[in-house]
């Protein structure tokens, strides 16, 4: 049978009740649509994991700044359907901008310091965004479980900082990132690549991944390993380099030695498509 859409929170709120009534948990996986393998893989493990499986298709305005991709932005629900037909979800929330939110909003909600690195200075009010509609997805559709994939490694500590913060109860789940054979992650902007844009990508991951090689032969210092990832990063031929960094993987602040966790994460800009990416640093 093909996933039910629904597109108001009170139909939400009540198959959900529905669902709970007979005894199931709920697992919820929140997404802008444009659905492809990692978003699937999110939705499986959703499925393992919870007996009705929430997904949300929400282009979210206000995530994107004015001179973002916000009208670009792939939208694709029928395909998006299919894919969580095949992945086993038991109902999509795809709601419009106004249901989301409707005229006279005011209240946001913005996660400090885990903000002001990586993604943040370049999108401001961009984890503002995310913060304030994940949270509203919460209260919507009141999951026990929430899945969300390594490859936004920023906006997955965030939102565990928000939901340990403000005493939200859900358990989030992070799913590794899902990569094309080529290492390149998966992203629904990696349409907006030229072919030859599209030959370059994988660099990004081999660039990561170099890095961690460095780590796991013994560099310690920080600086010569955001230096040589950087080096790696800006000779993607076509790349210009937003931020190449590692930070320590729980605090994202800067690290002089590798001492700790550590993640390192890059933005890069092929064309018009902003590309991230990210890989947790072993020592030893
Ligand atoms: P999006 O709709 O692409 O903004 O992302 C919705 C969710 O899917 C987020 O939790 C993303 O981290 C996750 N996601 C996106 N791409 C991937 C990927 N390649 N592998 C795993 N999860 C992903």
């Amino acid at each position: 049978m093909p996933t039910p859409v629904l597109t108001t929170i009170a139909e939400v709120r009540a198959a959900v009740a529905a669902a709970r009534r007979v005894g199931r948990t709920v697992g919820f996986v929140p997404t802008m649509g444009a659905l492809h393998a990692g978003h699937a893989a999110l939705v499986r493990a959703a499925r393992a994991g919870a007996g009705f499986v929430v997904v949300s298709v929400f282009v979210n305005p206000t995530q994107f700044g004015p001179a973002e991709d916000f009208a670009a932005y792939p939208r694709t629900l029928e395909a998006d359907r299919a894919l969580c037909d095949e992945a086993g979800a038991d109902l999509i929330f795809a709601p419009t901008a106004a249901e989301m939110y409707p005229a006279g909003s005011l209240t946001t909600v913005e996660v400090a310091e885990l903000d002001g690195v990586l993604c943040g200075p370049a999108r401001p009010g961009h984890f503002r965004g995310v913060c304030t509609v994940v949270l509203k997805l919460f209260h919507i559709v009141s999951p026990d479980l929430a899945f969300f994939g390594a490859k936004d490694y920023q906006q997955a500590t965030i939102v565990r900082r928000m939901v340990r913060d403000l005493n939200v109860p859900v358990a989030v789940r992070v799913e590794p990132t899902v990569r094309e054979p080529d290492g390149l992650a998966l992203s629904s902007r990696n349409r907006y690549l030229t072919p030859d844009q599209r030959a370059a990508a994988p660099g990004i991951y081999r660039a990561l991944q170099a890095t961690r090689t460095r780590a796991r032969t013994g560099a310690r210092d920080v600086a010569a390993l955001e230096a040589a990832l950087h080096a790696d990063v800006a000779a993607i031929p076509g790349a210009r380099v937003d931020y190449a960094r590692v930070l320590d993987a729980d605090a994202l602040r800067p690290l002089t030695l590798l001492d700790r966790p550590a993640v390192a994460a890059v933005a890069v800009f092929l064309g018009t498509a902003r590309l991230i990416d990210n890989l947790l640093l072993g020592m030893g």
